[in-house]
């Protein structure tokens, strides 16, 4: 923390930005849940948040719960905001109802970072980690608040060690509200995948909290009401091996502690299936789910992409490896590659067949600044500038025919009768490999008890009485309650009930095809 800034106090107002829909946000489930608003509390903004000096007052508004007032932009002295490059004209919007009441407005974090030009409206750009950069800011704000004749521009060129850094003040967010818990051990990845702009931006060589770190921030998360999992939103939970290692321990004695109350998921290759040292840790601390970027089961495109270490190990028999340790799979997916061939979507959905994966994030390439294949493509002359394409990346097929293929896959792998099959599966196959820890009390605690009965009440009325795919809902709903199954009722049907209606409305056009892509959508999550 700046000692400079330490002796002037301000207040400074937080503000999250709406996400746009989309695959990951899994806002169709949130009216299924006991009050979630919103889908993971933002790591970076509440970090900054902990990192001003002691005595600033500080005031957190996620937009996806709430928006910012005129009586919380009134109240502060100066705005900080933070988002991803899908929050850009959420971003620019808060940016402006700020500067409506004059006041100085800073945006960090990842989309600033990749590309200062999209926010020429801000007052500061903090581009880069937690830092020097931040340091000045607080320094300059501390120094004067109001808004400076032009834009400034802070680049972090000396990171803070991730050992220093504060816990995020959770505490500031409502953490109740949120549809999964998130903590952040590593930052970056070793290796080089042509589209992804991770390496650019955090490096190649994983930067490290400390494990202790790790379990205050867990003891912080549940204190402030976290329920159900945790998600590891480190780039690839294992860049550094050896620090997994290091970490599991804590994380299965910290469980033990504290009766396993919340379970993990986090983001790693696919080579993870190679360690079988580090997965039977996983599946001891209760971890339930990996998000694995297979992007394609095709190993040419495979090979082009750079993301050679896919194919270490076949791909089903990797993710066969990782079901034996009670680990479902999440699958990212691309589609557009310039290996796709007409047939492409068919493979494809022969891919979700055979391996089973209920839940895929299935984008359309798209061109991120900072990263290889912006550089190639623009060697190729092949970035299209336009906000009312899905992509900006001029495909080697037609473009209507890319997007044609992703609607179809949508349509049919979210299927309800086959995307519950594929739960079935997993109820079948996967989770009796995990760890089936003891009723604890903090398990059993009537809190917890409240909350599975109002969603298995939300459940029955709005999915199994109110909803349209009624049938297939109590097929699969009548053989869990013959099994006594109603956790994996709880859980299947939440994810499946969002994936269901955001892929009805993807196939019917009413959605972006891509994550990352700008184009305009009416709808935004509401924060309703
Ligand atoms: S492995 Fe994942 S995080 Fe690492 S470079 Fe590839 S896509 Fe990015």
């Amino acid at each position: 923390m700046n000692g400079e800034a330490d002796r002037s106090v301000r207040r400074i107002l937080c503000v999250f930005p709406r996400y746009t829909s989309s695959f990951g946000t899994f806002e169709h489930a949130y009216p299924l849940t006991d009050g979630v608003q919103a889908f993971m509390p933002p790591q970076g903004l509440l970090l900054i948040a902990a990192y001003l000096p002691a005595g600033w007052e500080v005031r957190f508004i996620d937009e996806n719960i709430r928006s910012a007032s005129a009586d919380d932009f009134e109240w502060a002295e100066a705005v900080l905001v933070s988002g991803m490059h899908i929050q850009r004209q959420q971003m620019n919007d808060i940016c402006h109802r700020a500067h409506a009441f004059d006041l100085a407005v800073a945006i960090g974090g990842p989309s600033v970072s990749a590309c200062p030009e999209y926010y020429p409206a801000f007052d500061y750009l903090h581009v880069g980690e937690l830092g020097d950069a931040t340091d000045d800011l607080i320094a300059r704000l501390a120094r004067d608040p109001s808004r400076p004749e032009r834009q400034i521009v802070l680049k972090t060129a000396d990171r803070l060690d991730m050992t220093k850094f504060p816990i995020p003040a959770y505490e500031l967010a409502e953490i109740p509200r949120y549809f999964l818990g998130s903590i952040q051990y590593s930052s970056g990845c070793p290796y080089q995948c042509e589209f992804c702009d991770i390496p650019g931006l955090y490096g190649r060589n994983p930067r490290l909290k400390t494990p202790e770190q790790i379990t205050r921030e867990l003891d912080k998360l549940l204190e402030c009401g976290i329920n159900g999992s945790v998600y590891f939103v480190d780039d690839n939970f294992i860049g550094n091996r050896k620090a997994a290692l290091d970490l599991l321990p804590y994380l299965i004695e910290w469980q033990n502690k504290t009766g396993f109350v919340l379970r993990f998921s986090c983001e790693a290759t696919l080579n993870i299936a190679k360690r079988p040292e580090i997965l039977s840790q996983m599946r001891e601390a209760y971890f339930s789910t990996i998000f694995c970027g297979i992007e394609t089961p095709d190993p040419v495109a495979l090979k082009a992409m750079h993301k050679d270490h896919n194919m270490m190990v076949p791909i089903m028999e990797a993710i066969q490896t990782l079901n034996s340790f009670g680990m479902e799979v999440v699958s990212g997916i691309i589609l557009g590659l310039d290996t796709d061939k007409p047939e492409t979507g068919a493979h494809l959905l022969t891919f979700i067949e055979e391996s089973q994966i209920p839940l895929l994030t299935i984008n359309l390439l798209q061109a991120l600044p900072q990263t290889p294949l912006w550089d190639r493509l623009k060697r190729e002359n092949r970035l299209i500038d336009d906000d009312n394409r899905d992509s900006n990346v001029d495909f080697m097929l037609p473009y209507d025919h890319v997007v044609a293929t992703w609607r179809k896959c949508m349509g049919s792998a979210y299927e309800p009768a086959k995307l519950l099959e594929r739960f079935e599966y997993q109820i079948r196959t996967t989770y009796p490999h995990r760890l089936h820890p003891p009723m604890s009390r903090a398990r059993l605690s009537a809190k917890n008890i409240k909350l599975g009965l109002t969603m298995l009440r939300n459940i029955f009325w709005k999915v199994g009485v109110l909803g349209d795919y009624k049938r297939e809902f109590w097929r699969f709903a009548l053989r869990r309650l013959a099994r006594g199954e109603i956790e994996y009722l709880i859980s299947s049907i939440m994810v499946a009930h969002h994936l269901i209606l955001f892929a009805r409305n993807a196939s019917r056009g009413q959605t972006n095809a891509s994550y990352y892509s700008l184009k305009l959508q009416e709808s935004s999550v509401p924060a309703e």
